[in-house]
């Protein structure tokens, strides 16, 4: 009797491996009705056509060594099964295929939370994803972006919380079998609080050397002096990288220096600002790649009215930058030339940029680049006004100063630089 069922075992397992070759990591709903994709854990599930091989008291004595056995022959046969070999035999799976989808994890959910974690939702199963996507809801909006680990994990990942802030998350939809999650489907949490935002006097200058840089390309054109001054190869780029890493030079942002130089925050050792002018496409393709295998930070300035444009970053890529510690600042909504602007003009360009930029990203922008380094007093006193906290020039210098922050001087590295002089340029401010 014992052999007898055995054997019978040895067939179903045979069936289901020979199924699941055959029809690759569909090839198990012939077994339980119940899609289930590569990868992922898999319940044990024996339908009545199978039992119905068995003799009839396996199907009744659910704590049977031999179900047992025949849930771990079945699962052996299963590349990604996960049952354990301890499968729960008094519940037959039967029971498990009627279990409706429900949230078996979330995160966050406490307070203190900081302001760019993600939102995961774990599920018991896999789920149908648009209907999942369009009944996610956290309030207060917060702009994101919604991201599958696989079937069962969704990730929103936010731009940027609000500090202090209860946030109530939500979420339906159902699994790929079609039914509706059930169980808990909301919770909330807390973000941290903002750190202090009376400043206090900070040093009275702080040396920091503020790269300039515009391509980083071969550029196109051999007898374009212009954009051959303007354009760092990658390679002389990676080398320079390489360098400030060997020794030990910290990429801060701009926002960075304001904050030390308000007293809010200290900086690391040898510090230095490595800012892109214009936000062209190679910012993202070329440079962006090079600056994250470093974990450096950087500060890309932004033409609004370019975003999207041939040879310029897209939405989508400031968007991405943004993400990975990159500061995004404003370079104005048309590269015009600020000094020779009515005051109604600059505003425009001052503050539609800023807004236009914000859409993109998500947060307050606080940097600012006056184009082709031309200002007046005036010009600096309205980016003030418009709300940014600095602004980079084209003068030379490393010295800066809280006074001196809408005038901050920069070094500019040009095309076909030797490495030697790009380290003296740096180190002079050390
Ligand atoms: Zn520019």
């Amino acid at each position: 009797m014992i052999g007898r069922v055995a054997g019978q075992i040895d067939r179903i397992a045979m069936a289901v491996l020979v199924g699941a070759l055959l029809a690759g990591s569909a090839g198990f709903t012939m077994l339980n009705q119940q899609p289930v994709s590569a990868g992922m854990p898999t319940r044990v599930v024996i339908s009545p056509d199978e039992r119905s091989g068995l003799p009839p008291s396996m199907l009744t004595t659910t704590a049977s060594p031999t179900v047992a056995a025949a849930a771990a022959a079945t699962n052996m046969s299963v590349p990604a099964g996960t049952v354990p070999a301890t499968a729960p035999p008094e519940r037959p799976s039967f029971a498990v295929a009627r279990v409706a989808p429900h949230l078996e994890a979330v995160e966050p959910k406490t307070s203190g939370v900081g302001v760019y974690a993600d939102v995961v939702m774990t599920f018991s199963e896999p789920m149908n994803r648009p209907s999942v996507e369009s009944t996610f809801d956290i309030q207060p909006k917060v702009e994101g972006r919604i991201v599958w680990s696989d079937d069962f994990t969704l990730r929103f990942a936010v731009f940027k919380f609000a500090y202090a802030t209860t946030y109530q998350v939500e979420v339906r939809g159902r699994s790929l079998r079609g039914v509706p999650v059930s169980g808990s489907r909301s919770w909330s949490f807390t973000t941290v609080s903002a750190p202090p935002d009376v400043l206090l006097p900070g040093p009275p200058t702080t040396n920091v050397p503020i790269l300039t840089y515009h391509y980083i390309r071969v550029n196109p054109n051999s007898r374009d002096r212009m954009g051959f001054a303007l354009s760092v190869t990658p390679a002389d780029f990676a080398a320079q990288m390489d360098w400030l890493a060997r020794y030990a030079f910290h990429p801060i942002t701009t926002e960075d220096l304001y904050n030390n130089l308000g007293g809010a925050r200290g900086l690391p050792s040898k510090p230095v600002i490595l800012t892109f002018d214009d936000g062209y496409a190679d910012f993202y393709t070329t440079a962006l790649p090079i600056l994250r295998s470093h974990d450096f930070k950087a500060v890309a300035y932004v033409v609004s009215g370019f975003i999207g444009w041939p040879g310029y970053m897209t939405a989508a890529q400031i968007r991405e930058a943004d993400r990975s510690g990159i500061e995004i600042g404003s370079h104005t909504v048309s590269h015009v030339n600020l000094a020779q602007s009515s005051a109604a003009a600059v505003r425009a360009q001052l503050v539609e940029s800023k807004q236009a930029i914000e859409r993109v990203i998500g947060h307050e922008v606080v940097s600012f680049c006056y184009p082709s380094g031309k200002y007046t007093s005036a010009v600096a006193s309205q980016v003030k006004a418009a709300g940014y906290h600095d602004s980079t020039t084209t003068i030379g210098g490393y010295s800066h100063t809280m006074s001196d922050r809408y005038v901050w001087a920069r070094l500019r590295v040009s095309g076909g630089e030797p490495l030697d002089q790009f380290a003296v340029a740096v180190n002079t401010a050390f």
